[in-house]
């Protein structure tokens, strides 16, 4: 089965609201292909919920008509199994869906590498980039 994962951001964070800033959702959709048809059939299903159960009915009044990812977060909606049973109904799986919390949160520029790691192969001294060169199948600064 296809597979779609989605990262929502919340374009503006209020004050106060700061600790949940994204969700990451990843949906398994049946007989529907691409990323947009997918989510398409998720706000569907999400929508038939509201509409047919009392469970879902409540959530939208609670979110004042304007519920978004962040409410199924809060309220633990995905594990709920009425909305479960609507979710299966439109071949939606919701695998996984996490608030990006906290230590969650990183920023996409971070750098992964230790510079101070990597060093000279000769001699174990820090290589400035405008004088690294790869030489007789080794790195080196500019000790060589
Ligand atoms: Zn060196």
């Amino acid at each position: 089965m296809p597979q779609y994962s989605y990262l929502l951001l919340r374009e503006h964070t209020r004050v106060c609201e700061q600790e949940l800033v994204g969700a990451l959702v990843t949906l398994d959709v049946a007989g529907v292909t691409g990323y947009t048809a997918a989510f398409e059939r998720f706000k569907k299903a999400v929508t038939e919920w509201v509409v047919e159960s009392d469970e879902g009915r409540e959530l939208w009044f609670t979110s004042a008509n304007d519920l978004n990812i962040g409410d199924l977060l809060t309220y633990g909606v995905i594990d709920n199994e009425v909305f479960k049973i609507y979710m299966r109904k439109h071949g939606v799986t919701v695998k996984m869906a996490h608030s990006l919390t906290g230590d969650q949160r990183r920023s996409f520029d971070e750098q992964l590498v230790d510079g101070k790691e990597v060093v000279c192969d000769d001699c174990n001294g820090e290589v400035d980039v405008s004088e690294a060169h790869f030489e007789d199948a080794a790195w080196h600064c500019g000790c060589r």
